[in-house]
């Protein structure tokens, strides 16, 4: 239905505040169910939007919805190559990997054989396979399209401005080019990030992570940004270009992201703590970013003959947890409610587990008690997931100064990360329970007490680092399908099948299994040219 359609009253199953990628897939999902469904917008297409670096597990995710709601395009946006294929209009970036690089402040980068100040974790064995970064401009756009093609009343430039529920039904009220709208609904999803409608509307209220230290964000879009492996060639062969990758600069205090697209545009941002933020002194966003690159040599020469393509964005705080989620009839997604940080590229895997839950309590419910006990449940696994998230980045901020702790450290992550992908694959999604496998009954309470072990171990109590990189390695052994805990790889860490199949038995498999699972995903196919 075209905008030029919508009457000023609207009535519908479910309104959707917020069409970022999130709101647009949960308005298509629902939209595929046959409910009728308002996504509503405050801004308008194609616009700017941070968060864009994709993992495994996002991609999985998106696929799994997609295959539930019938969406093959979506599907497509799923891996580089059949992004390529689908979607070429919609620029995108690749992404192998995670690349890490350990700076001093005020050096140039340099590292030694073992790769001491580096970390690079594959993400695919090849292109065809891999992950991307969103170009949210383009990729939010795409969804927002189809999402109105599969029926979705798609209001744009539309300023809510209150909210009712009157027992039964929702109402939200606002305005759209002078013109009043209002939209009575069974049921509101909140897909308008931190900070968002409901939270300011119904005055939800805010609460920290424990053990996140205060950060502010400064990021924006660049052209010309000199490649990594120009300024510093590895020394050897990588298990993947390092820049097709989401590049990490990590030095005391802070770090740099770097997100290479296809379209001549990097993402490049910082995310800073406060007391840094506060040595390189208040000024706007551009000499912000200039001081901070006076103190990182080998990064500056990468942004050398760089220029921003847009303002600066700076947020003075990126961390944010809503105190609520849910209400008898309405639900924030969980990039609604709550934001941890970038690093490790939290937000998607964690907004599209909660999206695929939401959807299911909508379809499996209806208004009453069992709905209500539903969505407490949702509530108390998106704050639980978003918890766990924050213990293990506050131990990540706290380490690094300490490339060796802070690389043991992200191996719960990768750990976690790369068997809940390959249980998900095989249809044992049982075998891990939770984003990082938090509710695992083994791996979640050692998680957690890693984290905290880290932020309250002085780096000069020697006996007891030791006793926490041992506890590291012995947490994530029994989930270890990638070859995590293998030192001769000298921290690069290609995608080997015969990890996962070596490994089978962790994930209850057995090798014939793992080989069909391969052959599946496209693991050791490479498409011909043009096909
Ligand atoms: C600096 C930074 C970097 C990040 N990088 C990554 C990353 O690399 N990978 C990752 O997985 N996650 C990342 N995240 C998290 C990621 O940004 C979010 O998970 C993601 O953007 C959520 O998308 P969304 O569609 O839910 O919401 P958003 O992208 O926030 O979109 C919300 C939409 O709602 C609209 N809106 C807001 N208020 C209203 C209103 N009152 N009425 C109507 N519409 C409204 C907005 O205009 C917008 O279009 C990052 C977060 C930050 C802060």
């Amino acid at each position: 239905m075209t905008v030029a359609n919508v009457a000023t009253r609207l009535d519908v199953d479910v309104a959707v505040v917020g069409s970022g990628f999130s709101g647009a897939i949960a308005a298509l999902a629902l939209c595929q169910r046959g409910r009728r469904v308002a996504l509503i917008e405050r801004g308008r297409h194609p616009r700017f939007a941070i968060g864009e670096s994709t993992t495994p597990l996002t991609n999985l995710l998106l696929e799994e919805l997609a295959d539930r709601y019938d969406l093959p395009r979506l599907r497509a946006f799923s891996k580089w190559g059949t992004w390529q294929r689908v979607h070429p209009e919609v620029a995108c970036g690749l992404k192998r990997g995670f690349t890490f690089l350990f700076h001093h402040l005020d050096a140039t980068f340099a590292d030694d054989d073992s790769h001491a100040r580096q970390l690079a974790v594959a993400a695919s064995p090849h292109d065809d396979v891999a992950d991307t970064h969103w170009y949210r401009p383009d990729f939010d756009l795409a969804l927002v399209r189809d999402a109105e093609a599969a029926g979705a009343i798609y209001l744009d430039e539309t300023h809510l401005d209150g909210v009712r529920d009157d027992g039964e039904r929702m109402t939200l009220t606002g305005a759209r080019g002078g013109r009043a709208v209002t939209i009575v609904a069974d049921f509101v999803i909140d897909a308008s990030g931190p900070r968002g409608f409901l939270s300011r509307a119904l005055e939800l209220g805010e609460s920290s992570f424990a053990s996140l230290p205060r950060t502010q964000g400064l990021y924006t879009h660049f052209a010309d940004v000199e490649r990594w492996d120009t300024v510093a060639p590895p020394d050897g062969e990588p298990p993947y270009p390092l820049d097709a990758a989401a590049l990490h600069h990590v030095f005391p205090g802070g770090w740099i992201w770097i997100l290479r697209f296809n379209n001549g545009v990097t993402s490049a941002g910082a995310a800073l703590t406060d007391p840094l933020a506060a040595e390189i002194g208040a000024a706007d966003g551009a000499r912000i970013w200039d001081r901070l690159l006076d103190h990182l040599p080998s990064v500056r020469a990468q942004f050398v003959g760089a220029r921003p393509l847009l303002p600066f964005v700076h947020a003075p705080r990126i961390a944010y947890r809503c105190s609520r989620v849910v209400g008898d009839r309405w639900a924030l997604l969980p990039s609604a409610a709550g934001v941890v940080d970038p690093l490790l590229s939290t937000g998607f895997p964690l907004t599209l587990l909660g999206l695929a839950r939401l959807l299911d309590v909508l379809e499996t419910t209806t208004p009453g008690d069992k709905r209500r006990a539903a969505l407490a449940n949702y509530a108390q696994q998106t704050h639980d997931e978003l918890d766990v998230t924050a213990a293990l980045v506050g131990a990540l901020y706290a380490s690094m100064d300490d490339p060796a702790l802070f690389k043991r450290l992200t191996r719960l992550y990768f750990a976690a990360a790369s068997y809940s992908e390959a249980a998900r694959r095989l249809g044992r999604p049982q075998l891990a329970p939770g984003f990082l496998l938090h509710a695992h009954p083994r791996f979640g309470p050692e998680l957690r007490a890693c984290a905290a072990v880290a932020l309250d171990t002085p780096r000069d109590a020697t006996s007891a680092r030791t006793a926490l990189f041992d506890r590291i390695d012995r947490a994530i052994a029994p989930f270890d399908t990638a070859g995590l805990l293998d030192r001769t790889r000298r921290d690069w860490y290609p995608v080997l099948a015969s990890d996962l199949i070596a490994n089978a038995a962790k994930l209850a498999a057995s090798t014939e299994e793992v080989e069909r699972l391969l052959e599946r995903c496209g693991f050791r196919r490479k498409p011909v040219p043009g096909v």
